[in-house]
């Protein structure tokens, strides 16, 4: 292959074609690119101005395969089809792509079940705010941790590579995005039951995520040492490389069972969710960590940092005891991994608000406070309940989650929130159907959970909740007798301009 060479993307509308035609022409070669799709109907035509690639879009002309040299196919289109059957240029494949072309940065990972976007979003503004440039995909209203964008973003351009690892729990993926980016580098940030649906057991997920710590074997990993599953499977796997642990130091305030790596169900003493002390007869057991927060004030949102060298003071423009994990294992990796001194990370760290919709506050209507969170799981939505429950005290929560693992899932959701909250309002069919059922269990509720807003459930996609629905759901909870209110769920936050409607 020479620089003067064709390529030809077929299927530049999808995320895979879009970023492999954008690669090639980023590293001098020229491109042309076709899709089936209508210029107004191509979900990413707008990643590819600037970009000087010539598009054939709703029909690939003869002239398409006349001009390339190479033909790279989308992964969908089957080898025997009458396009491919017909021509005669060589055809390349997304890994044929993946080895031509390496990322040529230094790249690295985060991953964890809690956490992950709101780590890599500040340690990539951390970068900015230093004039690093991490490699965007640019692909509008794309999440970007599906599996390929993180290998092939990491080909784009820029000064390093900032990645979101894997979310969904299916065997080989995390760590294919571990080796074909070629990272040195990662951040564990903890790893609990969650997200079960595709896996059997929690040792199962956890394995999923192990293959990062596997993949990453003598590299460096920043690690969470209050979550004994990392710690557990640091041993167990004989990790080589550096390992560099954080904790905080606050008391318990609950007790989890957590299986161990060895099998047993140990006791944690947890400062969050499925994090804390934990000992267990194998030997695991909390170690003295690395770098441990202290005096934790999330009122006035500051708690002071010991790194082996020094005490530092962090200011905190997120809040939340997880948040002040989250914000560690981002100042280590921020020093470590982008080699920034501590005074240039701080200011960074106090002036990040958040991502949008995790704790975020939207509104005041009527005098009360208005918050939404993308919690949808049962460990996503117990870990920011109880920190709402601790920052705010009473509150309504309206639920507008299906949960991905089905009637579980709901049940453990349904229960966290009638755990930390005063008032509760289904917005979701799911949630509504287990309202009925604890309200026939024990009607004494029926002065906590409000059902009849809604006259007629209907059952939505993946969202968990329709656009009515939430807002039907967020009225009632503001004629109800309590100033703070938290919609949770995707549909919450997808929905969240109704809140301006009210
Ligand atoms: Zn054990």
């Amino acid at each position: 292959m020479n620089k003067n060479d064709t390529f030809g993307v077929i299927g530049v509308c999808g995320a895979n074609g879009n970023l492999i035609a954008r690669i090639l022409k980023q590293r001098g070669y020229n491109v042309i690119g076709t899709d089936l799709s209508f210029k107004k109907d191509c979900r990413f035509a707008k990643s590819l101005e600037g970009y000087d690639i010539d598009v054939f879009y709703g029909k690939t002309p003869e002239a398409f395969f006349k001009k390339s040299d190479y033909i790279i196919p989308p992964a969908s289109l089957p080898k025997d089809s009458d396009v491919l059957k017909n021509c005669d240029k060589p055809i390349l494949e997304l890994y044929d792509i993946i080895e031509m072309i390496k990322p040529e940065k230094p790249v690295f990972g985060i991953t964890g079940t809690n956490g992950k976007t709101t780590s890599t979003t500040l340690l990539k503004k951390i970068a900015y705010d230093n004039g690093i440039k991490p490699c965007e995909h640019d692909l509008e209203g794309m999440q970007g941790n599906a599996e390929f964008i993180p290998i092939l973003q990491s080909r784009l351009d820029g000064d390093v590579g900032i990645l979101e690892v894997g979310t969904f729990g299916v065997p080989g993926t995390v760590g294919r995005v571990v080796k074909n980016t070629s990272m040195t580098g990662g951040v564990i940030t903890n790893i609990t039951p969650d997200h079960l649906n595709d896996l059997g057991s929690f040792m199962d997920y956890a394995n999923v995520k192990a293959e990062f710590i596997k993949e990453l074997d003598g590299k460096t990993l920043i690690v969470n040492g209050q979550d004994p599953t990392i710690m557990g499977l640091l041993r167990e796997l004989d990790y080589k490389g550096e390992v560099i642990t954080f904790g905080v130091d606050e008391l318990p305030d609950s007790v989890g069972m957590k299986e161990c790596v060895c099998g047993r169900e140990i006791a944690v003493k947890e400062i969050i969710s499925g994090c804390g002390y934990y000992f267990c007869q194998c030997g695991i057991t909390t170690p003295q960590v690395d770098y441990i927060a202290t005096n934790v004030d999330l009122k006035n949102r500051t708690f002071d940092l010991h790194t082996p060298d020094e005490k530092l003071t962090v200011k905190m423009g997120v809040d939340g005891l997880h948040n002040v994990y989250n914000l560690i294992g981002v100042i280590i990796a921020a020093h470590k991994f982008l080699d920034l001194p501590y005074d240039k990370i701080l200011p960074s760290v106090a002036s990040f608000t958040g991502v949008s919709g995790r704790m975020e506050e939207v509104a005041k209507v009527k005098g009360k406070d208005i918050f939404v969170d993308y919690a949808h799981n049962p460990a996503g939505v117990e870990t920011v309940l109880k920190e709402f429950k601790k920052l705010f005290g009473d509150f309504t929560t309206v639920i507008t989650v299906s949960s991905e693992s089905g009637y579980p899932g709901d049940l453990g959701i349904f229960n966290s929130v009638l755990k930390f909250s005063k008032f509760i309002v289904p917005a979701s069919v799911a949630s509504h159907k287990i309202a009925i059922e604890k309200l026939e269990d024990n009607p004494k509720l029926n002065d906590r959970i409000f059902l009849n807003h809604i006259s007629d459930f209907k059952k939505t996609g993946t969202l968990g909740a329709s656009q009515e629905e939430v807002r039907d759901g967020l009225i009632k909870a503001l004629n109800l007798d309590c100033e703070m209110v938290i919609a949770i769920g995707e549909a919450a936050t997808k929905f969240k301009s109704v809140i301006f409607e009210l």
